[in-house]
């Protein structure tokens, strides 16, 4: 569920989270990758890896050896396997001839060697229910090409946290929604276990959680620095990856530092915990606001967002969900804020599978899994 944020559950009645809470495993949080943004944080989910390491840096940059840019709405660019490094959970398992599918997860549309056997191609307005419908009815296929590996996006409450921010009543009404067809979704599947006979391991996470920005909060850059003299501009509110022309680096630099209300970093500078800053793909520069910022480059294109995400993953307003359910799992067994790159080896462990190496470990995250006999 894109941008839940750790504590939205908290915000009303939600008898189906309890449920998880209850039965299952649940984190304090889980921990975002730099940027907290929504295509780097499900690819470090889906390969284990910093966006650094994976390359999809952020949900639009330039790629300076392929002279190509990459942007989440460019269907070529998120078709083309030059663009996503690593290796993905799914390519693990359907290398291991491990069947996976897939309604919507980033990354899977590439037309990398290994895919899943089954995926749906991105499609913002189809409703969750059919969504639902389409995942448990791939369990009631044959049992040669039934997906062992699911992996199934709603993105919200992401839409409405940007709109109306993470403290509106909106937000509430939406956890409460989303509460409801996690109801529906549990109830289903805990049909087809009985109706199949087999036994699934349930995980609900978040790519990231949100951030309030009052509305007088907000930072135009082309009114601090001269617009006219950039070589590249990529990302979004409130991130920017900027190289400026090489004789205008200095003074870029002074002017933006002397803003109290944002941070300006060379990519070779940034916080160590940040893990980010050698993929080429980065521009020379990190712009990013301060926690309760809006950034944008020239002035509100799209309007004003009540809420946004990117910020620095200690900031704990980008802190999202994790619960998990099922047999591999304890029961009523509270975790502590972990990384989302410990999900690929949580996931390979449970499947069985060869993992590939990553940025995160199988021990970071074992005592939530039952002991193997
Ligand atoms: P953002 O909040 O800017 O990090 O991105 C969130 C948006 O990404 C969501 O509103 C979705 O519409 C969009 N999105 C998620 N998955 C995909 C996908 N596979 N292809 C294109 N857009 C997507
Ligand atoms: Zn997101
Ligand atoms: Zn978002």
């Amino acid at each position: 569920m894109d941008g839940f944020r750790w504590d939205y559950a908290d915000k009303t009645e939600t008898p189906n989270f309890d449920r998880l809470v209850k039965e299952g495993v649940h984190a304090a949080s889980i921990v975002p990758s730099y940027p907290s943004k929504t295509f780097p944080n499900h690819y470090s989910m889906a390969t284990g890896l910093y966006p650094d390491n994976h390359g999809i840096v952020q949900n639009n940059f330039y790629d300076p050896e392929l002279k190509r840019a990459f942007t989440i709405g460019n269907r070529d660019a998120v078709g083309d396997s030059v663009f996503w490094g690593g290796e993905p959970i799914w390519e693990t398992a359907e290398k291991q001839g491990v069947k996976t599918a897939s309604y919507f997860w980033v990354g899977t549309e590439s037309n990398a060697d290994y895919s899943p056997s089954m995926r749906k191609m991105y499609e913002h307005d189809f409703p969750f229910s059919n969504r639902i419908d389409s995942v448990i009815s791939w369990l009631y296929l044959p049992k040669k090409e039934r997906p062992h590996l699911t992996l199934f996006y709603f993105h919200e409450p992401d839409g409405v946290g940007h709109r109306f921010g993470p403290d509106s009543p909106e937000i509430i009404q939406m956890v409460s929604e989303l509460d409801q067809y996690l109801g529906d979704f549990l109830n289903k599947l805990d049909k087809a276990e009985k109706d199949l006979g087999i036994e699934i391991n349930f995980i609900l996470t978040s790519d990231h959680g949100m951030g309030a920005i009052p509305a007088e909060n907000n930072i135009i850059l082309s009114e601090i620095i001269d617009p006219t003299r950039m070589k590249r501009v990529h990302g979004g509110n409130p991130v920017y990856l900027i190289s400026p022309d090489d004789d205008y680096e200095q003074e870029f630099y002074s002017l933006l530092n002397a803003n109290p209300h944002l941070s300006v970093w060379k990519k070779s500078d940034l916080p160590e915990h940040y893990r980010y800053g050698t993929n080429p793909r980065i521009e020379e520069f990190i712009v990013e606001a301060n926690s309760g910022w809006g950034l944008s480059f020239s002035g509100r294109k799209k309007g004003y967002s009540a809420g946004t995400h990117g910020y620095d993953p200690q900031n704990t307003d980008m802190h999202g969900i994790f619960y998990a359910i099922g047999p591999a799992f304890k029961t009523g067994y509270s975790h502590e804020s972990f990384e989302n790159v410990n999900l690929y080896s949580l996931i390979a462990e449970i499947l069985g599978l060869d993992a590939a190496p990553t940025d995160g470990a199988f021990e970071n995250i074992r005592y939530m899994l039952t002991e193997k006999e």
